[in-house]
């Protein structure tokens, strides 16, 4: 399960920081999550409590970001092309969606910067 290996790498950065810190606990993390990445966020968020359930890190509140790609041109223009919903969860847009935007300017079809990153963003810890 994809989810699975990227919420192990998620944890254990999240452990080695709290170590790091001399942390008693770990109140929240904030997450980064590309939504090219298509990570299914239950299921992380699911496999995060599963691996956490024992460590200094349980019960922490986790925060999901998504972010959206940015669309580039030839003409230089370059702007967010992301959905400007605000949902979390089910409705991540697939890849295709992206594929058929074009620039605002000139027509021409935008080429996709980023929106596949995965990363932790904050930690916050009781120490
Ligand atoms: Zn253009």
């Amino acid at each position: 399960m994809h989810e699975y290996s990227l919420a192990c790498e998620i944890f254990e950065t999240v452990i080695a920081t709290a170590h790091d810190n001399k942390a008693l606990a770990v109140n929240s993390i904030k997450l980064e999550i590309g939504r090219l990445t298509h990570v299914n966020p239950d299921q992380l968020l699911f496999c995060l409590g599963v691996l956490s359930k024992d460590s200094i890190a349980k019960g922490a509140k986790i925060d999901v970001n998504f972010v959206s790609p940015f669309g580039e041109c030839e003409c230089g223009y370059r702007g967010d092309a992301g959905v400007s919903d605000n949902d979390r969860c089910e409705d991540q847009p697939h890849l295709y969606e992206y594929a058929v935007l074009t620039c605002p300017v000139c027509g021409k079809l935008l080429q996709l910067v980023g929106g596949d990153e995965l990363m932790v963003r904050t930690i916050d810890i009781e120490i």
